[in-house]
């Protein structure tokens, strides 16, 4: 058996990992597991912003039963002392550190780090890139609404082109057999990301009441300098409101990978909507993360 040492992007997982991680998740949500990394020790490196991936990986270690390391980028001598990024991953390795959990805004750097460090690599979001632990708990949330995916039909909305979260789920969910519907602007959405059960569609109203769930995305804004398409115009064609939200089928589920920006991508009435689960999301990423960290250290 090939032993699995870190996690980049959701293609790093088999199906039958990928069927081992939900499957760990529900049993650590119904019974916490005990103290499954007792004397492994992980830092976590966050050179972006994170408030739940942060938090949730967080209690994931400290619910295992983990030593845990917070790094901040200003205390990294990689930022301000000159040393390579591959000489912290030797340096973190001699310091007998098990995981390392890295958040970064260049695509590719916890590949880097992962062919450097001795131990395992979490990527908690690197850039446009890739995003798999959100995508593990996104899809975990449908599973849990749906039982099996395929059949079932998923939207996706808004500035996918820079959305990490976006590039992840997609496939995994083209993979368990769920076809995928992606909606935005043409600056937000090459036509060219169309594919095998992914299809294309500019027309919001028209997806609406097609689909079985709407997973809404943020305009990540820090990605670009001047926005492609007027706030005006995302309101009008993109928005999740009171008027669209009326089209939806009565059983369908709306979520959200966090942040979301009221007003923006989503309106007050999605909030109180029966379908909205973005908590159930936020709820599932600590169980989901212990999963990931779980199948990494001990692989069984
Ligand atoms: N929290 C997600 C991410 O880090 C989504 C977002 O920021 O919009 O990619």
């Amino acid at each position: 058996m090939r032993v699995r040492r870190s996690l980049i992007d959701l293609d790093d997982l088999t199906a039958e990992e990928l069927a081992g991680v939900f499957d760990r998740t529900a049993d650590f949500e119904q019974t916490p597991p005990g103290p499954l990394l007792a004397g492994k020790a992980c830092v976590n490196m966050f050179f972006e912003e994170s408030t739940r991936t942060f938090t949730s990986f967080n209690l994931a270690e400290l619910r295992l039963g983990a030593d845990v390391v917070n790094l901040a980028p200003k205390s990294l001598s990689l930022a301000t002392k000159g040393e390579t990024l591959e000489d912290t991953a030797l340096t973190l390795g001699a310091l007998g550190i098990c995981v390392v959990v890295v958040r970064h805004h260049e695509p590719g750097f916890p590949q880097r780090v992962a062919l450097a460090f001795d131990g395992h690599v979490v990527n908690a979001g690197d850039g446009v890139h890739a995003h798999p632990t959100q995508a593990l708990l996104d899809i975990y949330t449908l599973i849990e609404e749906f039982g099996e995916l395929e059949n079932r039909t998923i939207a996706i909305v808004g500035d996918i082109l820079h959305s990490r979260v976006a590039h992840s789920t997609v496939r995994g969910l083209a993979r368990l057999g769920a076809s995928v519907v992606l909606v935005g602007p043409e600056a937000f959405l090459p036509a060219s990301y169309a594919g095998d059960r992914i299809s294309v569609e500019r027309d919001f109203d028209a997806v609406v009441p097609n689909v079985d769930a709407i997973i809404l995305l943020r305009i990540q804004r820090e990605r670009f300098v001047e926005a492609p398409i007027s706030d005006r115009e995302y309101v009008d064609r993109f928005r999740l409101d009171h008027r669209r939200l009326a089209l939806a089928r009565k059983e369908a589920i709306v979520m959200h990978p966090g942040p979301y920006n009221r007003g923006v991508e989503l309106d007050d009435s999605v909030l109180e909507f029966a379908g909205w689960r973005y908590a159930r999301q936020v709820q599932h990423g600590v169980a989901v993360r212990m999963a990931v960290l779980d199948l990494l250290v001990n692989p069984r």
